[in-house]
Order: structure tokens, then C-alpha cells, then sequence
């Protein structure tokens, strides 16, 4: 197991992030072909940065542990039937990825659940594929990594997935395997979170629950209005992540910190809901997004969430698009 700075880590934490944070940070408007360019340029970077990253492995009960570094948070189950990993991180972490399950000692990987479609939870599909394993999805992950997909608020356009790394197995609502004496129920976030194509993942008897990207742990999150995303739907589907957690669960988000539990993920709740009824009651008003991100609509949450990438403006609008 290596360890490295929170700072390497937070580096390397997520395309859309950085992506955001550079073009934010630009201050300047560009043709669709710069904008092109300098999004592949930050994919490039990001690639670049994984590539580098140390992987921070967290052991969990059950034969659970989590890799932090490689875009979302990895989640490994290892064991008589081999290795199941619950989102696949950026390709370039390969080699990092592959030390970090050699050092627990993990077999071949057999199966891989994708949480969503989101090139930082998907972009390493295509060697773990190659490795032999089978990849199980919302059908919806399936629709999005077959296709040319554009992220406006990422302000970039990712080809086609090759075919390898497509899904093999997908299921509309819910879906149960087994692995490692454990049983895995994978249900769909109807009607849209993060994005269009979410699924939890429970280990019933583990009782460790992977929310993906509905949750990000103490950070502001992103979310994808181009492929079905909203912020009632984020705030719906940690209602139901809410309903599924007891109080022992061990609840690993999709960013931020990797382990954590029902206390935390209420607390990100109960940010969203107020900061949801903060904006909308502005955006009610008549006040235009930039006249709403100078009322402060999240100030007294500042603090606490957003000193990481999705800042308090950039959150400001992703809220303001939704309600
Ligand atoms: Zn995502």
C-alpha cells in the first residue's frame, strides 16, 4: 500500500474538476476549436496525472477495501471467486491500480460494476475488459459510452468508448450477483441523479453500500444536466441511499473522502436541500444567475464544502439550472 499527500491526491480527484477549474480559471472566451483543444488538453493532463498518482488503498470488513486516486472511488471485493471492482478509474492509473490489488493480495478481476457513465469511473473499462472480466451496467451507462457524448458544463465532447470496454451485461432497474460469499444488490436511480444512469451497489452481508456520484464527502459536487442529471434528483437519490443506510453501514461515496457512514451522508444532504431552497427562492424572484451568485446562496456552507474545485459560484449554477 502506498501513501501519498491529501495535495497529489485533490490533484488528481476528477476530469470534470479540473476541467471546470481550468476554463473557469481562464477568464477568457474561446472558438468551440480551442475550447476542443484545451478540454483535450485537460483529459491529456488528467491522463498524465493518473498515470503519476499513487493509489491510497482503504481495508474494509469482508474482504472490502477501497483505492483512492484514480478518478472515483474504487471499491475491490477479493476472494475465492476472484476480484470484483466497483468502478473502474482512469486507464492511465493501470499499472497503479494492478500494484495496489497485487498488495492485497486479490486475484484475477472477474466481474466490474460501473456506477455511471462518467469517463472517471469508466475510462479503465477497456483493460479490465481485456483482462477477462464481464462489465455489468445500467443500460443507460451502455447508451451513453456507445455514442459521442457532450458535457456542456464540462465543456467537452468524449468520442465513443471502444467496443471492448462497453458494458456486457446491463439491467434497467435492478439486478442481484453474487461474489466472495457475498450478495450484491445493484438498483437504478429512476428518473435521474448525477446523471441518467446511476446504480448503488449494497453488500448485503458486508453491509457496504457504494452510492457513486450521488454523494461526494465534505466537497460541493458536480452535477450532469446533459445526460439526465439534476440536483432533485441527486437529493432524491440520497433520500433512498438514506433509507437503505443503517447506522454501522459503511457508505463509500463516489468522491471526497472514501470511507464514510449515514451521519456524514446526511449532513450532504441536508447542504443540498437548503442551498436547492436557497437558489430556487431567488431564481422565484426573477434574479438572473449572476445576480443570484452575488446574493451568496451558499455562504454559510462555504467553509466547510467548498474549498475544493466545484467552488461556490460553479455550485450556485448547478443548482440554478435545476430548479
Ligand atoms: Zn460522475
Amino acid at each position: 500500500m502506498s501513501v501519498q499527500s491529501e495535495g497529489v491526491l485533490r490533484r488528481n480527484f476528477c476530469l470534470c474538476c479540473v476541467g471546470v477549474m481550468t476554463l473557469a480559471a481562464s477568464g477568457v472566451s474561446l472558438s468551440p476549436r480551442q475550447v476542443f483543444a484545451k478540454a483535450k488538453g485537460i483529459v491529456d493532463n488528467m491522463r498524465d496525472a493518473a498515470a503519476e498518482a499513487e493509489i491510497v488503498t482503504h481495508k474494509l470488513r469482508g474482504g472490502l477495501a477501497v483505492l483512492e486516486g484514480s478518478g472515483g472511488n474504487i471499491l475491490v471485493s477479493s476472494g475465492a471467486d476472484g476480484t470484483l471492482l466497483v468502478d473502474a478509474g482512469i486507464t492511465a492509473s493501470q499499472p497503479h491500480i494492478r500494484q495496489s490489488l497485487a498488495d492485497l493480495g486479490a486475484g484475477p478481476i472477474r466481474q466490474l460494476i460501473n456506477t455511471h457513465w462518467h469517463f472517471d469511473h469508466a475510462d479503465g473499462n477497456e483493460w479490465i475488459a481485456s483482462d477477462g472480466a464481464r462489465i455489468i451496467a445500467q443500460e443507460k451507462t451502455l447508451v451513453h459510452l456507445k455514442a459521442a457524448q457532450r458535457v456542456e458544463d464540462w465543456d467537452f465532447d468524449f468520442p465513443p468508448a471502444p467496443p471492448k470496454a462497453l458494458p456486457s451485461e446491463t439491467f434497467a432497474s435492478s439486478h442481484e450477483i453474487s461474489a466472495n460469499g457475498d450478495t450484491l444488490k445493484l438498483d437504478y436511480y429512476a428518473g435521474g441523479a448525477h446523471t441518467d444512469s446511476d446504480i448503488l451497489v449494497l453488500f448485503e452481508r458486508s453491509n457496504v453500500l457504494h452510492v457513486g456520484d450521488t454523494y461526494w464527502n465534505g466537497i460541493y459536487p458536480f452535477i450532469d444536466y446533459s445526460t439526465g442529471g439534476s440536483i432533485d434528483g441527486t437529493i432524491s437519490a440520497l433520500e433512498k441511499n438514506l433509507g437503505l443506510a443503517e447506522r454501522d453501514t459503511i457508505i463509500i461515496p463516489g468522491h471526497g473522502a472514501p470511507v464514510s457512514n449515514v451521519v456524514e451522508m446526511q449532513a450532504f444532504h441536508d447542504m443540498l436541500v437548503a442551498i436547492r431552497d436557497n437558489v430556487a427562492s431567488l431564481k422565484a424572484k426573477g434574479l438572473s444567475l449572476a445576480e443570484t451568485q452575488a446574493q451568496k446562496p451558499t455562504k454559510v456552507f462555504d467553509e466547510k464544502w467548498g474549498q475544493f474545485v466545484i467552488g461556490p459560484d460553479f455550485f450556485t449554477k448547478l443548482v440554478y439550472e435545476g430548479v
